[in-house]
């Protein structure tokens, strides 16, 4: 039999389990926390990194517990051996396919050519970034366009930077930038963000940030690295190019759910559908955090989406 690693010391040891859940962000390890004191058999399968998308942000303020904040990779970490020292299995593996053959009996395939088998399922992969699809971003993606200020800002240290979007993501990380940065443009094409009033105060307060507002990206300039942004008033149709070495792009999240195209049912957008108890329309599968149809995509939404999917899971298993 093939095996799969995950650290190198953990291969995962066997292909049957009785809650496989799909992510290993959040979500999923809570989901993985719920599910082990349930005294379910229960695997993690995650893509990555265990702890998801969290990884990609530096610090968070907003967890219950943690009055200082507590940087993210810590938090993501604490998740992840939490589950593990439950008891929780992991494997680093891309879940390709899921099927469900009979009640209480699920087959999910990976890309390795595994085949394991649950008796319910968890679904917490949570989202990608969404690109912008303008000239220049594709070409000069990882030479100067990111998707990830964690990862990429320290390479712009001392450099003018801009960020584009209004959101959470867009606040946030320009935050964390604009520590690193000489000068940081946040473009959004309103005037009015959508984040907690303190990040837009933040913002707007903060000397190395200027605001680029009513705007959008027409291009990204550059031949081997970014060299400029085209934006465009949209108020006024004035356009100018701002220099920059680099763009950090946070236009919204887009949900990691291609592979469960025909299994179970998506929104317009791609994000699952759930009733309270995160139950999807397929009897047994059941979705958790960012990729779930929700309102508010937070880590503390995430962990208690996992909590009652890992409940509805062992009732499902139990019935
Ligand atoms: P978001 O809330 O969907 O915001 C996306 C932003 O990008 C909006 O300001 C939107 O403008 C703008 N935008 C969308 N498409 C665009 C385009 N084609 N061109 C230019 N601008 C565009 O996305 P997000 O900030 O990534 O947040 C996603 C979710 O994660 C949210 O639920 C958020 O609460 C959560 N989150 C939470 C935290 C935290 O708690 N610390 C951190 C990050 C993310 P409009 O405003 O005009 O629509």
């Amino acid at each position: 039999m093939q095996f799969f690693i995950l650290e190198a010391e953990q291969p995962a040891k066997k292909l049957e389990y009785d809650l496989i859940i799909v992510g290993g962000g959040p979500a999923g390890q809570s989901a993985a926390i719920y599910g082990t004191r349930y005294m379910l058999d229960t695997l993690v399968v995650e893509k990555e990194a265990h702890g998801g998308s969290v990884n990609l942000t530096d610090f968070v303020e907003n967890y219950p517990g943690f009055p200082d904040g507590i940087e993210a990779s810590k938090l993501a970490s604490l998740f992840y051996e939490h589950a593990k020292n439950l008891g929780a299995e992991s494997v680093i593996a891309q879940v390709t396919k899921i099927q469900k053959v009979e009640e209480k009996k699920f087959l999910i395939n990976t890309l390795d050519g595994l085949v394991f088998t649950a008796k319910s399922v968890v679904i917490a992969t949570g989202t990608q970034p969404k690109r912008l699809g303008v000239p220049g971003e594709t070409e000069l993606t990882g030479r100067g366009v990111s998707y990830c200020a964690v990862c990429d800002g320290p390479f712009f240290k001392g450099k003018p930077v801009a960020v584009v979007g209004g959101g959470y993501s867009a606040l946030t990380e320009a935050l964390y930038l604009a520590k690193l940065v000489d000068k940081l443009y946040l473009i959004h094409r309103r005037d009015q963000f959508r984040a907690a009033e303190i990040l837009g105060y933040r913002v707007r307060n903060h000397p190395k940030i200027e605001l680029v507002l009513n705007s959008v990206v027409d291009e990204i300039l550059g031949d081997d690295k970014v060299r400029g942004v085209k934006v465009r008033n949209k108020l006024t149709g004035e356009v100018k190019t701002l220099d920059v070495d680099a763009v950090f792009i946070y236009i919204g999240l887009k949900p990691n759910t291609d592979f469960l195209k025909g299994f179970v049912e998506l929104d317009e957008s791609g994000f699952i559908p759930t009733d309270r108890y995160m139950a999807t329309n397929v009897p047994g599968v059941f979705a958790a955090g960012d990729v779930r149809v929700k309102k508010l995509r937070q880590i503390v939404t995430a962990v208690a989406d996992g909590a009652l999917a890992a409940t509805s899971a062992y009732e499902y298993i139990h019935e």
